[in-house]
């Protein structure tokens, strides 16, 4: 299957899960991952693991919400016309608003009304967890034309002791040492932030498990933004200590943006290094971001007493683009181009991760490639080639660089660089020495 076909499939999916009222927990949290599972389920046989963990358990310095629970929400007139409701749009209500049943002036109804002031035309996403308050969103547009008169103000809500839900999906490889994966499933009906991230690792999932004799183990984590990552770390710090050698946060990543990546605090980590060495390698516009501009679950990863080597991936960063957290961040804002070109990138990671290693050349001196058909016998000049690749290769592979290291030396990808290795391995001119470098 080729990368358009995967971002038109991947799309597909996204569009399944964009109409559910999504928040930080409850039955259409969820009931995404069991349309996630499915599709994992149906390209693979692989299942997802889904557990639940109780309101009101403390994880590290925060304590789980109650369930927010929207029976129904809207504004109406005197003469029962509603003016918003959230049958309508998901994004009408601020997510855990406070019940509320009331007829008031427009005076007071303003003060319930957030908008975005410098975009009249989209309803904001407006979020309040940690403080109880009643509100509505709607397009500016709409507030300043709202004529004065008295209106209805109804939120039938409820929070009640539930569950925070995450889904994890395992990938055993021959080494325990994994690469971990990581996206976030709390928002409403917004496309890029974060449709896209549960997609595309859905689809990633279906992808690492085709990896024939996988080097490393995989571990797909889709949990809510934040309280989600928190309560997944307490749960399972020290399997993620002890075995995660790179980490992906996924957010945002279905649009025609630019790669962004927002690295980790020391900037230093394979994760760091992987991503950096495509930005600079590839011939794609990529963004690096430090980890002063981190936003998403990587905060908690990355944070100091964690110390996971996990760095964010986005096309267009999250606060960066318009229609962030807005209405606009709708399916016409993603696209299947974008979906196959981030999964495009990832694949090349996964590619170099499975395949980075320290070789060493057997021989003193040049080998002699041509003998070996490895080397045009007929000197001319002409482009690069798989050749050429093969002879700088031999001609860097001292045992002290890894495959990225010598990537960035020549210039090259260093996924490129893997099937010019196995040639090398295969002829006997190259020896891996990773095991020896504490790799695996
Ligand atoms: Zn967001």
């Amino acid at each position: 299957m080729t990368d358009t076909e995967v971002g038109k499939r991947v799309y597909k999916l996204a569009e399944k899960l964009f109409p559910l009222f999504r928040h930080l927990m409850g039955d259409e949290v969820r009931e995404s991952l069991q349309i996630l599972a499915n599709y994992i389920f149906d390209g693979t046989n692989v299942e997802m693991r889904i557990e639940e963990v109780p309101s009101g358990t403390n994880v590290f310095d925060w304590t789980i919400p109650d369930e927010w629970i929207v029976h129904d929400a809207y504004i109406e007139t005197e003469e029962g016309k509603r003016i918003i409701d959230i049958k309508d749009n998901n994004l009408y209500i601020v997510s855990y608003s406070a019940p509320i049943d009331q007829w008031v002036s427009k005076e007071r109804l303003l003060s319930h009304i957030y908008v975005q002031e410098e975009q009249p035309d989209v309803i904001p996403y407006v979020t309040s967890y940690y403080q109880r308050r009643s509100g509505f969103c709607m397009k500016k547009s709409m507030r300043d034309s709202l004529p004065d008169i008295r209106y209805h103000m109804v939120i039938n809500s409820e929070f009640k002791h539930g569950s925070l839900t995450f889904g994890e999906v395992y990938l055993r490889g021959l080494s325990k040492k994994e690469i971990l994966f990581s996206t976030y499933i709390c928002h409403p009906s917004m496309a890029n932030d974060n449709c896209s991230g549960m997609a595309l690792q859905a689809e990633l999932i279906r992808y690492a498990s085709s990896i024939c004799n996988r080097r490393y183990s995989y571990r797909f984590v889709f949990v809510p933004e934040t309280i989600g990552s928190i309560t997944y770390i307490n749960r399972h710090l020290d399997v993620l200590k002890e075995n995660v050698i790179a980490g992906f946060n996924l957010s945002c990543i279905g649009d025609d943006g630019v790669i962004s990546i927002i690295h980790t605090r020391t900037g230093n980590t394979l994760a760091d290094r992987v991503t950096s060495h495509l930005c600079k390698t590839l011939d794609w516009s990529c963004e690096e971001y430090p980890y002063m501009d981190r936003g998403s679950d990587e905060r908690q990863y990355s944070s100091p007493r964690v110390n996971l080597p996990v760095v964010n991936i986005s096309r267009s960063i999250f606060g960066h683009f318009p229609e962030y957290h807005t209405s606009a961040d709708n399916m016409e804002y993603i696209t299947p181009d974008g979906f196959a070109r981030s999964f495009d990138f990832i694949k090349k990671i996964v590619t170099i991760l499975e395949n980075n290693r320290y070789y060493q050349v057997t021989v003193f001196c040049e080998p002699q490639l041509g003998k070996r058909g490895l080397y045009p016998t007929l000197g001319q000049k002409g482009n690069a080639t798989e050749r050429d690749l093969i002879y700088q290769l031999v001609g860097f592979a001292d045992g002290s660089m890894d495959l990225i290291e010598i990537g960035e030396k020549i210039g090259c990808a260093a996924d490129k660089l893997v099937d010019a290795a196995e040639v090398l391995l295969g002829v006997g001119l190259l020896v891996s020495i990773d095991e020896k470098e504490g790799q695996l």
